[in-house]
């Protein structure tokens, strides 16, 4: 059993990383009268803006690690591809959450879908590739149509891209830098589910049930909760992040992000050692937010309820499309922000970045309803009314 080490209000926590994830940590913490460390390689970012204490720098610089321990009473992150080196040197100054072993499995594709393996869930079949004569007998296995992605670092839709043939599949692989990579099968999903667990230091467990995702281009549109599925399926997913957040000792935050099968089988996809994207409806929907469940863990309290606030929930992302730009890519309309907030049941969340761009995440929209249809088509109507003509 591990002891808790709790750190009460009025403490510093530091945070790795200083994007949206960062910033809605830091929202949090200031409520619950905690004061906020960021740590980020990134001029001005959305967590470092509500920072009281920010340093900027590379995440190899430990020394500069070193010096945003001595001013934190605790570390945890928003960012999960952090080198493990900064987050051992954290380690010997303050408590670090969830701990750099668990970011170790997490920080690599193959090492995460073998643990769940392990655990004896299903995963998507997949092959490890580390030199381009693993490519042709990975695609004979998984294939003929597969998805290569790098085995670290890829997020957001970056760093992957499907493949239908060894040429394409040898192209990937050159475009991805010939690094340590990951071949899947493509599955033809009936839907993208994800799971939030939360897990404090005790070993107390809650989760919000199942949230039903879509995504465009690889990257998160919209959420909602509860899904549109079987109680079995949702049993079996809540299962399994409930398991790997058990066996990988978790104290923090964690998603897993799973596929239905069209043949009804619940298929990990992979995890985020943090709050995530497909969360971000726990902030109006439940008593308390993925951030807050994340902060108490780290901090040793007690975690908070996860009573729903309403039935259903949707959460729409507010992509960089959303802006209009001339051909030399300067911004030439804002989005309409006044028709938007006329939708009065519609949470409007945006994350301080100064340059919008084409796929970057500028905020999120999230609506409450009685039902997940009902939710989802207000958030969406309140999105294309940010299109309105001027
Ligand atoms: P990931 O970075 O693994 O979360 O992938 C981002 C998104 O790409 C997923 O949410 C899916 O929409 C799509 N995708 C990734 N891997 C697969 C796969 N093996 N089969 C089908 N779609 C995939």
């Amino acid at each position: 059993m591990t002891r808790v080490r709790r750190i009460p209000p009025g403490k510093t926590i530091g945070i790795l990383g200083g994007g949206q994830l960062g910033r809605m940590l830091a929202i949090s913490a200031r409520q619950l009268g905690y004061r906020i460390g960021v740590f980020t390689s990134e001029v001005n970012s959305p967590g470092a803006q509500l920072a009281d204490e920010v340093i900027v720098a590379p995440y190899e610089d430990l020394s500069a690690v070193h010096r945003f321990a001595q001013r934190v009473d605790v570390v945890t992150f928003e960012f999960e591809n952090v080198p493990a080196s900064a987050a051992k040197i954290a380690q010997e100054r303050v408590p670090v959450w969830p701990d750099p072993t668990l970011l170790f499995v997490a920080q690599n594709r193959i090492r995460e879908k073998s643990e769940v393996q392990r655990a004896g869930f299903l995963v998507t079949p997949f092959a490890p590739i580390r030199s381009v004569a693993d490519l042709e007998p990975a695609l004979k296995r998984v294939g003929p149509k597969a998805v290569l992605k790098t085995a670290t670092a890829g997020y957001d839709g970056r760093g992957q891209g499907i493949v239908s043939s060894l040429e394409a599949a040898e192209e990937m692989y050159a475009e991805l830098g010939y690094g340590e990579c990951i071949l899947e099968a493509f599955v033809p999903f009936e839907r993208e589910l994800s799971v939030v667990v939360a897990r404090g230091q005790t070993g107390e467990l809650v989760d919000y049930g199942v949230f039903e995702n879509a995504h465009v281009d690889h990257v998160l549109d919209c959420s909602v909760s509860p899904p549109r599925i079987e109680p079995r399926v949702e049993e079996q997913a809540r299962l399994l992040a409930r398991t790997v957040a058990e066996r990988l000792e978790l104290v923090g935050v964690l998603c897993v992000e799973l596929f239905l099968s069209p043949s009804g089988e619940v298929l990990f996809n992979e995890l985020a050692p943090r709050p995530h994207n497909s969360g971000h409806l726990t902030i109006e929907a439940y008593s308390a937010s993925q951030f807050e469940q994340q902060l108490r863990a780290v901090c040793g309290q007690a975690l908070g309820s996860v009573h729903r606030r309403a039935p259903a929930a949707a959460m729409v992302n507010l992509m960089g499309e959303l802006w209009t730009y001339d051909l030399d890519g300067a911004i030439v309309r804002e989005p309409d922000w006044q028709s938007m907030l006329k939708h009065r049941a519609c949470h409007l969340h945006l994350y301080g970045k100064r340059t919008p761009r084409l796929g970057r995440k500028m905020g999120h929209i999230t609506t409450l309803a009685e039902t997940p249809e009902l939710a989802l088509q207000k958030a969406l109507a309140a999105r294309s009314a940010l299109l309105a003509a001027a």
